[in-house]
């Protein structure tokens, strides 16, 4: 039996790795005030239809959508913002703070073809902020997601830049798309032909390169910007510029669901070949109230954290948790005489190991290298009479006899955790 088509099992490094950047992310975000919001794996189906948009690739094709013995319809959620936004409306949140921030981790799942970076079942690492329609909020996250990524030295990384509009200049540019589009209908792409009547935004993005060729001769949406439009997303641009974070300016990209209002952005990484998006967001001043809460401006974007532990594992930036201590014995009577001190070490914070079998010496002292262990406790005949125990630095080659008492003591000094 193997897992189901593109779904993975994380094994105990890939385990570590989410570890590592998920506990980094609450640590972070919460310098800004983020708090973390869990909402159900599964939604009612008409969340999603109603939220993403029934005309977006994620509804339309990837959904996995079932009815239950009951009748419900019920669908796995291939995002979260619908969700977080379905949670602050049915718990009234907003009526006790107008200004809020989360953020969320979790599986999501999508019906896509599996390859590289693309999974049916991956990870994402997701911030809203609901309440202000100020620029100040897209700079504020976009940086704070910038400067969580920057410990982990992703080289190549690009954030691109755009706005997609609202309801004041957005249908103008859409009605202007789809002329263009059908005065050249012969040489667009099925795909394209069908989305230039349903979603036909998402013509921009098409990668076929007769359609390219077509998109490439036509104004782009900034031409269409209302002065509103125009104003907010300058000032997005000024205080990224103040913050000195720099960014390309792409009047093709559109995001792939239909939520999005004005700011849309990507940020992209070099290394990633095909599947090159590592982040993708924007604002989406109409989501809460089309699913029926207050009128709320809303911002926010989510992280392929598949993407992202992948880079990293790629360049090895994540160093290997090694265990500080493990212990070899020669007898066992010994391990159990040993054991409320293996309790004090580790609850005094170091990861303490050693090998159950006790086989010879030298395969104890083999599966301490394999570990990379910080340290050895060797305990003998001899240490066991003196009531000690060899300490062995295996970075160093040096060792010590150190009394049992003290070894917690020692531990804290050499190895402080
Ligand atoms: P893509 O263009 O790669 O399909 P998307 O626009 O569908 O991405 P979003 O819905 O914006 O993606 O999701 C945000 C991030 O989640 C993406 O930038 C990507 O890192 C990650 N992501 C999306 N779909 C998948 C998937 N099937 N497998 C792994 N990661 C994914
Ligand atoms: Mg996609």
């Amino acid at each position: 039996m193997k897992s189901a088509k593109g779904t993975r099992d994380l094994l105990a490094d890939e385990c570590r790795q989410f570890q590592q950047v998920e506990s980094w992310a609450l640590q972070h975000f919460s310098r800004y005030g983020f708090q973390e919001i869990r909402t159900p794996i599964f939604e009612e189906t008409a969340l999603f239809v109603r939220g993403i948009g029934d005309e977006t690739d994620i509804v339309s094709k990837e959904m996995y959508q079932l009815t239950t013995k009951g009748g419900d319809e019920l669908t796995l959620r291939p995002e979260m913002t619908a969700s977080v936004c379905r949670a602050v409306i049915q718990h009234n949140l907003l009526a006790n703070d107008d200004l809020l921030r989360f953020i969320y981790m979790g599986p999501m799942f999508r019906y896509e073809r599996p390859q590289a970076g693309r999974y049916r079942q991956f990870h994402q690492l997701g911030a809203e902020v609901f309440g202000s329609d100020d620029p100040l909020v897209e700079v504020e996250t976009i940086e704070a997601v910038l400067s969580f990524l920057s410990p982990f030295q992703l080289p190549n990384l690009t954030l691109r830049l755009n706005s997609v509009g609202d309801s004041s200049d957005r249908p103008a540019y859409l009605a202007y798309l789809r002329q263009e589009l059908d005065t050249h209908s012969g040489q667009l792409c099925q795909d394209c032909t069908r989305r230039k009547e349903t979603n036909v935004l998402r013509v921009l993005d098409c990668k076929n390169e007769a359609c390219r060729a077509v998109l490439d001769r036509l104004h782009p949406i900034s031409t269409f910007w209302s002065t509103t439009t125009r104003d907010h997303f300058e000032a997005v641009c000024r205080g990224l510029d103040r913050l000195s974070i720099s960014y390309v300016l792409d009047p093709m990209l559109v995001r792939g669901l239909d939520y999005y209002t004005r700011t849309a952005f990507e940020l992209q990484s070099g290394e990633l070949g095909a599947q090159s998006a590592v982040l993708g967001g924007g604002r989406y001043d109409n989501l809460v109230a089309t699913l029926g809460g207050p009128d709320t401006p809303a911002f926010g974007w989510a992280l392929g954290l598949d993407r992202l532990v992948g880079l990293l594992a790629a360049r090895k930036a994540l160093p290997e948790q090694r265990p500080h201590l493990f212990f070899i014995f020669s007898q066992r009577e010994q391990l159990e005489e040993f054991l409320p001190l293996l309790a004090r070490l580790r609850a005094g914070g170091h990861s303490v190991q050693f090998d159950l079998r006790l086989g010879s010496f030298k395969s104890q002292m083999k599966r301490a290298n394999r570990l990379q262990a910080r340290y050895c406790a060797i305990v003998g005949e001899r240490e066991c009479q003196g009531g000690t125990v060899t300490l062995k630095d295996m970075d160093q080659s040096s060792q010590r006899e150190v009394p049992q008492d003290h070894l917690p003591a020692v531990m804290k000094e050499v190895c402080p955790c």
